[in-house]
């Protein structure tokens, strides 16, 4: 099951939330600083082990002070108006949270939307590629929970999801 709630991300107690991270892994603005914070500095300890993340590419870590148990940090694409790469390695992030997630036996997964704060990418285009990673992987979990800050945001998953089925292209 899809669905899409308004909240902090961080006080919801699922097996793993995913967090719109920066290439140094080690804490940033956003939803990035909120994860990070709620987290404590034990997260940035950790993670200054594992050596940052390539844009598309995420990782596993333990969810520290939150309620979730693991937190699947990816990096998004910076938006630079779409001609460089920016859907593919959108793409490339989802697909990488849910390998890791499928292979951690995650069952309920939290994601914000990636990429369209500070890093400026299209909420809808965002959406689009959002929801057709999650309904190709949504058998493998309970559930997918997209969580916004914003009614705005909300609304833009909700209208995309009542014309399922999703497409990207
Ligand atoms: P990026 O750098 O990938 O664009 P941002 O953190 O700037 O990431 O924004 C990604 C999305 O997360 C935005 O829609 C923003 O409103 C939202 N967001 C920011 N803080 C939180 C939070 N605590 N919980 C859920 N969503 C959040």
């Amino acid at each position: 099951m899809i669905r899409v709630i308004q909240s902090d991300i961080t006080l919801l107690q699922v097996d793993a939330i995913v967090n719109a991270a920066n290439e140094s892994l080690l804490g940033g603005g956003g939803v990035d600083g909120a994860i990070h914070r709620a987290a404590g500095p034990e997260l940035r300890e950790y993670n200054i082990r594992l050596g940052g993340c390539k844009t598309g590419e995420a990782r596993l870590t333990p969810g520290f002070k939150l309620p979730a148990r693991w937190i699947i940090h990816t990096v998004g694409p910076v938006w630079h108006g779409g001609k460089r790469g920016e859907a593919g390695l959108l793409k490339s992030c989802y697909r990488e949270v849910f390998r890791i997630a499928i292979e951690q036996n995650v069952k309920t997964l939290v994601l914000p939307a990636i990429s369209t704060g500070i890093y400026g990418y299209p909420k809808e285009a965002a959406a689009k590629i959002a929801l057709s990673a999650m309904q190709a992987t949504e058998k493998y979990f309970i559930e997918i929970i997209i969580c916004t800050f914003s009614a705005e945001d909300a609304a833009i998953y909700n209208r995309q999801l009542a014309k399922a089925p999703a497409s990207d292209n």
